[in-house]
């Protein structure tokens, strides 16, 4: 019995650093370890049970992710797959690790900011300063709702001129 335990946890560990290796097809440099999505890891005599949460209800990457997740699991020999979607509690993007941060300002797209803890459309201002994964000045404004996908705004450094992403939670 006791071996038994042992053994699932071996196997547990073994397809969390699987998960490492899927990234998000939005934004290549993160993980979906980075972004937090990852809530769950199952395996018992059945197959494997991943749950996520979706960053935000209706991100069309989700699918995606999902399809990923299931073909790094079946080329590394899982079989009986299944992807459990856990909408409640909602992602924020407080579950996003630090390393991640540092990923996607490295990318040029500026992280959710310290203070944006909770997606929620009542507290999230968007007038709240941003700052430029550039040259690090707050002094920019955002120039659409939408940047290269529905999940990231445009801004734009009114120091540096350089416009760029700013990764939203809904
Ligand atoms: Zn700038």
């Amino acid at each position: 019995m006791q071996q038994q335990t042992i053994h699932i946890k071996q196997e547990e560990k073994k397809i969390w650093d699987l998960l490492g290796n899927v990234t998000d097809p939005e934004v290549p440099v993160l993980t979906i370890l980075d972004l937090g999505i990852v809530r769950a890891v199952g395996v018992n005599d059945h197959g494997v049970e991943i749950t996520i949460t979706p960053t935000y209800s209706g991100c069309p990457a989700m699918d995606m992710i999902a399809t990923n997740i299931r073909m790094e699991l079946l080329a590394a020999g899982y079989e009986n797959i299944a992807i459990k979607n856990v909408l409640s509690p909602a992602w924020t993007t407080s579950w996003m690790s630090e390393a991640g941060k540092e990923k996607l300002k490295a990318y040029g797209i500026a992280p959710p900011s310290d203070k944006q803890q909770v997606c929620s459309s009542d507290l999230f201002s968007p007038n709240e300063a941003i700052q430029c994964p550039q040259c690090q000045s707050y002094h920019t404004e955002r120039i659409s709702e939408f940047g290269s996908t529905a999940c990231k705004s445009l801004y734009q450094c009114l120091d540096c001129r350089e416009p760029f992403d700013y990764f939203k939670c809904h």
